[in-house]
């Protein structure tokens, strides 16, 4: 398929579009390099830099475009609360933009980046598609007024998406981790400890409802990630609009995922607990049924261990041997 992937310079959207690159895709990227990193674009892929209200339109234009996959968006919590205004324009107003270069020009396949946030504070899990939808944050706010436009869209245009929502994303794969200028991801941040990049690791509560006193996360692995996205995209039917959760279904706590990079680093990786964080659920893991029985997608990097120890041979620098050796 001809695809147009949106945020293709950023962890997720780089990953992603290396895998639609194996599997024969033929792909171009467009991204603004906010927060993505240019080499982390497959050699393979046309690479348009800017904002998507500006080049959704004429890159679409050129024609032949099968699908499109949106990873496009600001994605921090924090910020969102403190500027919200930049999170409507970018992710609702660029997502709008997009959906009508996708009607203007006939392309009718979309699978779409969205996230667990959508769903707030859940009362119970695992959570299920079926959950009342409460974001805390702007930032699921605006990920859960897309959804809603897609589904019109998909209903009123004849367009096929999938609306992914993501649970705690993590790992590495084909060179590609976790490199952001402002790191605030567990994983990444407890990694820099072990290398000697921190002091130590702050513990934000260990005063929460759960089994240790700390919050519990599902963390899904990148490149399992990635599958589903090549998965949606083939099964994308006309006029519907899928919303599948994704994770690995088991939660960890925050003292477990410490623990975790101590025994994978060997490194002692000092931590402090430290005042609660603003807008921390306590409790996040998703039921992933409805995508391994709809489209049999079938995760096979759910070991934390797997997902702390490929992310730790990124840190390092190392990436993902054995991947770089079967591109040769
Ligand atoms: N966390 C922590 N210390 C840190 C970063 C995160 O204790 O330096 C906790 C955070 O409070 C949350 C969990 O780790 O309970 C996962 O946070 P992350 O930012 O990785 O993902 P989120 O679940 O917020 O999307």
């Amino acid at each position: 398929m001809k695809l147009l992937v949106t945020g293709g310079a950023g962890y997720v959207g780089s990953v992603c579009a290396h895998v639609l690159v194996e599997h024969g895709h033929d792909v171009t990227i467009i991204d603004n390099l906010s927060t993505g990193n240019r080499e982390a674009v497959p050699a393979a892929a046309t690479f348009v830099e800017g904002e998507l209200r500006e080049k959704a339109e004429p890159v679409l234009a050129e024609g032949d475009f099968d699908g499109v996959v949106h990873f496009a968006a600001r994605s921090l919590v924090g910020e969102s609360v403190e500027k919200p205004e930049i999170y409507w324009q970018d992710n609702v107003v660029g997502t709008l933009t997009l959906l009508d270069a996708m009607r203007t020009h006939g392309v009718e396949n979309l699978v779409f980046s969205s996230t667990a946030a959508t769903y707030g504070e859940p009362e119970t899990v695992p959570i299920t598609e079926d959950f009342p939808t409460a974001p805390t944050n702007p930032y699921g706010a605006t990920k859960l007024a897309i959804d809603h436009a897609i589904t019109s869209y998909a209903h009123a245009h004849r367009i096929g998406a999938t609306s992914l929502r993501y649970f705690n994303v993590a790992g590495a794969y084909g060179g590609i981790g976790e490199n952001r200028e402002i790191e605030t991801h567990l994983i990444p941040l407890v990694l820099q400890v072990a290398l000697g990049h921190r002091d130590k690791i702050f513990i934000f509560g260990q005063d929460w409802p759960t089994p240790d006193g700390t919050p519990v996360r599902d963390y899904i692995h990148i490149r399992d990630l990635a599958d589903a996205h090549v998965k949606a995209l083939e099964t994308n039917q006309p006029g519907a609009h899928r919303i599948y959760n994704l994770g690995s279904g088991d939660g960890y706590s925050v003292r477990e995922v410490i623990d975790t990079c101590r025994e994978v680093t060997g490194h002692p990786i000092p931590a402090e607990v430290a005042p609660r964080r603003a807008g921390d659920p306590a409790v996040l893991i998703a039921s992933s049924a409805k995508i391994k029985d709809e489209l049999g997608w079938n995760p096979t990097r759910t070991e934390l261990r797997t997902v702390v120890t490929d992310a730790w041979n990124f840190s390092r620098g190392l990436g993902d041997r054995a991947h770089s050796a079967r591109r040769g």
